[in-house]
């Protein structure tokens, strides 16, 4: 008799109730033990954008431009920009060279660029470049082979600007652009815009993203104006980000070891 309701009008009222439970779940979730301490804030990790310019050619204003624009990376649906998503502050600096101490110990979260030139009378040598990066801690071995033949082409070709090493599994990672290489792209262009088109584009790689087809991960970074990172690049530099901050340095360098034999 009633037993019997016919199937569809079942499912609606099921709806209904669903709905109901869930309205009244939520009014507990916000007004349940009032008194509770809030949760203590985990302060942000600092994140270190490091631009080591041994001949002074970064103009004052990159770096804390730089920190800045990338802390406020925004991808559509995500509640905060980058900073507040991964909980970090980025900051920038510009230091002279690194010793090859320094090198060894960069850590998880530093992300160094070599702004060095490549192809004038002042030029740094590929093998010094190599050194650089195997002092970082890259494995030129492995599935890491790839990543130094593109950087040995990009460091040879006077047309390419830079390159930018991944973490792959781990932490190593660095940077390197070609400063006049820069200059003679650039042209009239505004110089520090043009490099903090690089720069931002590098960083991206560091997080392990690949070239887009829009913005600023074309594989010829655009050098005008304010290009965004395409939407595959954001979601990569995010996780990437989170994946270094929740995890320890010895256990990734295993991972990246593993990984690259
Ligand atoms: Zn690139």
């Amino acid at each position: 008799m009633a037993k019997e309701r016919p199937t569809a009008e079942k499912g609606v009222e099921d709806r209904v109730l669903a709905y109901g439970d869930r309205a009244v779940g939520q009014g507990q979730a916000t007004t349940a033990n009032p008194t509770a301490q809030p949760q203590p804030v985990k302060p942000p990790t600092p994140v270190d954008l490091i631009l080591v310019d041994p001949r002074g050619a970064v103009p004052s204003s990159v770096p804390a431009a730089l920190a800045a624009e990338i802390g406020a990376v925004r991808r559509n649906g995500w509640t905060a920009p980058l900073s507040g998503m991964v909980n970090a502050v980025f900051q920038a600096r510009k230091r002279g060279m690194t010793s090859q101490q320094e090198r060894f110990q960069a850590g998880k979260m530093d992300y160094t660029f070599y702004l060095v030139e490549g192809h004038s009378s002042a030029a740094s040598s590929w093998k010094e470049v190599n050194d650089w990066l195997l002092d970082h801690g890259l494995i030129d071995a492995g599935r890491g082979r790839a990543y130094f033949e593109i950087a040995k082409s990009a460091w040879e070709d006077s047309s390419k600007i830079g390159f930018g090493m991944p973490p792959q599994q781990g932490f190593a990672k660095a940077a390197v652009v070609k400063v006049d290489a820069l200059r003679k792209s650039a042209k009239s262009l505004p110089i520090d815009r043009a490099m903090l088109n690089v720069l931002k584009h590098e960083f991206a790689h560091m997080c392990g993203a690949d070239h887009g087809s829009a913005g600023i991960m074309l594989p010829q970074a655009p050098l005008a104006g304010t290009p965004a990172y395409d939407d595959k690049a954001m979601q990569r530099i995010f996780l990437d980000l989170a994946r270094l901050i929740a995890s320890q340095e010895p256990q990734l360098k295993a991972a990246y070891e593993r990984g690259n034999l």
